[in-house]
This record gives C-alpha cells, sequence and structure tokens, in this order.
C-alpha cells in the first residue's frame, strides 16, 4: 500500500498529465498524443487510489473485482460501438458520471464514517456538499439519459414544449431550496433522507423537461452542456470523498466543457440562455412565416460519371463531409478521390462546419482516421469566403450545415445559423439518398438551386463509382 505523500505526488503528477492531455486535444496534429497523456494519467491516478491509504486490504478484492465487470463492460462497448453511435455512447458514459455522483452521495449520508469527529460547521459544508452532490448527479443522470434517447433517434427531435415551462422550473427550484433547508436542519436519518429523495425526483424530472425542450438543432450545445455538467458531478463526488485529484479533474471537465457550450452557441449564433431555455429547431419540417418562399424549381440529378467529368474537369474543389458520410463510411473512398484529384493538380479543401456530424469534432476525427491531410481540413470560417471561386462544391451527406435557409428565409428554425455557402461554387453537387431533411428537420431550399445537382445513393457506393470513373 502506498503512503499518503506518495499517492499525493502520483495525484500531482496525474493533474499535469489531465492539463497536458486537453493542451494537446486543442490541435489534430498533438491529439494523439493528448490521448496518451490522458490515459497515463488516468492509469496513475487509478492506481495511486487503489492502492493509496485510503483503501483497506479487506476492501481491496472488491473494488478489483469492480474494476473488473466495470472495465470489461467499457472494453466491449467501445469495441462494439459503431462510430455513428458514438455520440450515443458518450452521452450514455455521462448518465453514469451523474448516477455515480448521486449514489456517493446517498452512501456518504448514510454513513456515520463520513461525518464522525465533524464539528457543527464541517458538518453543515458535508450537508452542502451531498445535497448539490446529488442535485446535480441527478440532473446530469437523467438529462444525459434524454440526450441518448434523441440522439440515437429513439426520442424525436422536437422540442417538448409545456405550458408554462419556465414558471415550472422556477417552482422546482424553489422546492429544492426549501427542501435543502430541511435537510440541513433534519434532526433524524430519516428526515434528511425525505427530503434527499424529494429532491432528487424534482432534479431527475427537470433534467428529463430541460433536453426535451430542445429542439434538434439545439442538440450539439446540449451535448457539451451535459459534458460540462458531467465534469461538475465529478468535482462534487470529489468534494464528497475528499478527494482532490477528483476535485480538479472534475472541474478540468466542467470547465472545458462549458468553454465548448460557448464555442458551440457561438457557432450556431446562439444565445446560450436561450439554448437552455429551449423550444429552438423543430422535428416537423419549417413553419414558414409572412411570405417566405417555399422551396420552388426542379431537382436536377447527376451520374457518378457525370461527377467525375466535373471533378477531373475542376481547378478548385472544397468538400462538406456530414453525418451521412459517418453513416455510409465513406471516409476512405473520400481520401482516395481527394489524393486522386491532388495528384492531378486539383486544390482540393475540406470545409467542417462546427456542428457536423453529431458530435464535436466528428468530421475532423473521421477525415483523421482516413489519413485526409490536416493541412487541406479547414473550419467553416476559413473557406466560406472562396467558394465563390470554387469549380465544384461537393456536399457528402451533409444538410443542415449547407441549408441557405438560414440566410435565406427569417421564419425557419435555423435562421441566424452560420452555414457553408456552397452554392455559391460554379456547381454544387450534393450526395444523400433521398430528398428527406437533416436533423433538424428543416427543408432545404439548396437542393433546387439551378447550380446544384443531386447525387442519390448511399455516399460510400456513389463514391466508389465516382472513383472508378475517375480512373478509368
Ligand atoms: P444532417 O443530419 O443535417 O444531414 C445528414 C444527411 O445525410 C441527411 O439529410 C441524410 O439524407 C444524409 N445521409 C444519411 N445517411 C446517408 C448515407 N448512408 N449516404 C448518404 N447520405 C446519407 O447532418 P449535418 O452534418 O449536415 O448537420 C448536423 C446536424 O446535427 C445539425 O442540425 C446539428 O445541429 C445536429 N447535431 C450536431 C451535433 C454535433 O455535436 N455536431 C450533436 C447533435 C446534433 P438522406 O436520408 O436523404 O440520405
Amino acid at each position: 500500500m502506498m503512503s499518503s505523500s506518495l499517492t499525493s505526488v502520483a495525484y500531482l503528477g496525474a493533474t499535469i498529465l489531465f492539463i497536458l492531455s486537453l493542451g494537446g486535444l486543442s490541435n489534430p496534429e498533438t491529439s494523439r498524443r493528448g490521448n496518451l497523456y490522458g490515459m497515463i494519467g488516468m492509469t496513475i491516478a487509478v492506481l495511486a487510489t487503489v492502492f493509496g491509504p485510503r483503501v483497506t486490504m479487506e476492501g481491496l478484492p472488491w473494488i478489483i473485482g469492480a474494476m473488473v465487470v466495470g472495465g470489461s463492460i467499457g472494453l466491449y462497448a467501445a469495441r462494439k460501438v459503431q462510430m455513428t453511435q458514438m455520440p450515443e455512447l458518450v452521452a450514455l458514459m455521462h448518465s453514469l458520471v451523474g448516477l455515480a455522483a448521486c449514489l456517493v452521495g446517498y452512501a456518504n449520508y448514510i454513513d456515520p464514517m463520513a461525518s464522525l469527529n465533524l464539528s457543527h460547521a464541517e458538518k453543515a459544508i458535508h450537508e452542502i456538499e451531498v445535497y448539490v452532490g446529488i442535485l446535480i448527479g441527478a440532473v446530469t443522470f437523467a438529462g444525459s439519459l434524454i440526450a441518448f434517447g434523441k440522439l440515437a433517434g429513439k426520442i424525436g427531435g422536437k422540442p417538448l414544449l409545456l405550458p408554462g415551462r419556465h414558471f415550472l422550473n422556477l417552482i422546482g427550484l424553489l422546492v429544492v431550496i426549501a427542501f435543502g433547508y430541511q435537510f440541513l436542519h433534519a434532526e433524524t436519518i430519516d428526515a434528511g433522507m425525505f427530503a434527499l429523495a424529494v429532491m432528487t425526483v424534482i432534479a431527475l424530472l427537470f433534467g428529463i423537461h430541460m433536453v426535451m425542450a430542445i429542439g434538434g438543432a439545439d442538440m450539439p450545445v446540449v451535448v457539451s452542456m451535459l459534458n460540462s455538467y458531467s465534469g461538475w458531478a465529478a468535482a462534487a463526488t470529489g468534494f464528497m470523498l475528499n478527494n482532490d485529484l477528483l476535485i480538479v479533474t472534475g472541474a478540468l471537465v466542467g470547465s472545458s466543457g462549458a468553454i465548448l457550450s460557448y464555442i458551440m452557441c457561438r457557432a450556431m449564433n446562439r444565445n446560450f440562455i436561450s439554448v437552455i431555455a429551449g423550444g429552438f429547431g423543430g422535428g416537423a419540417p419549417a413553419k414558414k412565416s409572412g411570405g417566405d418562399a417555399q422551396p420552388v424549381g426542379e431537382v436536377v440529378s447527376i451520374s457518378a460519371v457525370e461527377t467525375a467529368e466535373l471533378l477531373r474537369e475542376a481547378k478548385n474543389v472544397i468538400i462538406v463531409p456530414g453525418y451521412g458520410m459517418a453513416v455510409a463510411q465513406a471516409q476512405h473512398t473520400v481520401n482516395e478521390i481527394t489524393q486522386f484529384l491532388r495528384e492531378k493538380g486539383v486544390n482540393v479543401r475540406f470545409g467542417i462546419h462546427p456542428v457536423a456530424g453529431r458530435m464535436p469534432g466528428h468530421m475532423n476525427v473521421l477525415l483523421a482516421e482516413a489519413k485526409v491531410p490536416y493541412d487541406i481540413v479547414m473550419e467553416m470560417d476559413e473557406v466560406n469566403a472562396d467558394f465563390p471561386d470554387t469549380d465544384v462544391s461537393m456536399v457528402i451527406g451533409a444538410n443542415d450545415i449547407v441549408n441557405p435557409a438560414a440566410q435565406e428565409e427569417p421564419g425557419s428554425p435555423i435562421a441566424g445559423m452560420p452555414v457553408l455557402e456552397v452554392w455559391k461554387a460554379k456547381t454544387s453537387i450534393v450526395m444523400k439518398r433521398s430528398m428527406a431533411s437533416g436533423y433538424a428537420g428543416v427543408d432545404n431550399p439548396l437542393f433546387y438551386k439551378e447550380n446544384n445537382r443531386m447525387l442519390f445513393g448511399d455516399a460510400k457506393k456513389m463514391l466508389d463509382e465516382v472513383l472508378v470513373a475517375l480512373k478509368a
């Protein structure tokens, strides 16, 4: 067993590795190293905790047994999960952090040892930690489960707008505060448990309500927000268990998730408070306000061979990947086409929308996996001005992120969201299987533009055909 000073040193080392890990993850080129730092840091953290002074010999077999069971489930899930199911898996993991915070909170409250030898003030602080920890944990748990359902398509994207929903939330908050007061003044464990149980039920309902009220288009912010909440839930657990490393790690995850939420809000031109208040981005086709034009005109389709011809003749090509590329697992063929065109002297670049796909950085991960060079993968702001000088813009399984309605129709549910202006290229080609709408459930007038062509079919299958035609 390790001494407490050795454990502290190990914790300090792990903290530094976690900070280096976050630093590494900020850039695709250093992200592998960042992940490695994180893994080493976490291994040190787990070993230092398990073999640290707070675990007794009798407890060790239980902990190792739990680690084997939990580790096996995690390993199985990670190996089995499809890349397209990654966002759901992440949401599910967040819910577990919330659940852990709740369970630790209850265990801590019942455990007589946890508040033994505490002064009156220390006991009050400990109880506040328990109450707040369970509160954050329950909101995270319930919210993440609903987010999982929405991302997996088991729950519709349409926001649930209960009458007087803000009022309901306010009443919930007041009840939670009132029971918090009762909890702190509870004479018996039973009375305390009652207050905790009422608060937990309200927190669970609040978590469900909060995410249910958020429409499809705002989901990216919710995903990163729950990421942040899971960090704060972990930090709360750290306070309850008096574990400094858990507090620091939780705070790192909590604050980086909050920064990510802010970035996502900015990318979507949305105000954080109005995202939380919900109701943006319905699951049903957009309601038109006033005299807004419905998408009109004809849709012109194109074949794989014609697409290959257009690409071969182009000087500048911008590829815009979206969720459909992930579904079709088309990234490797995309890379082969890119390589082929670049060898022929075509300037090929990628335009990545901050909310493309179903999780932050989704497209970057897929393109990196397929070994697309980092220096041609651009952010939206870096390429948006270049579309007028582009011969072909190729939209691969993307929809909402290239929807001109965001700029042209003030009544659209996605009005004001910055989008990639692919229609400004000489020709835009949209690859998808049908005329179906994207995640936000909004019609896309791009399909009807005069210079737009539709290449219908599964992205992987069609790109394979384009590649064959290119090489012919
Ligand atoms: P969209 O969901 O808007 O569109 C994806 C398109 O891909 C669909 O219209 C679909 O059309 C097509 N598609 C699906 N499968 C295939 C396939 N096998 N081959 C070819 N095409 C396919 O995705 P975008 O990436 O454009 O936009 C992301 C959306 O997801 C935004 O609304 C964003 O707010 C939301 N979101 C993003 C998150 C994030 O963190 N990035 C998290 C949660 C939500 P069809 O069925 O006709 O083939």
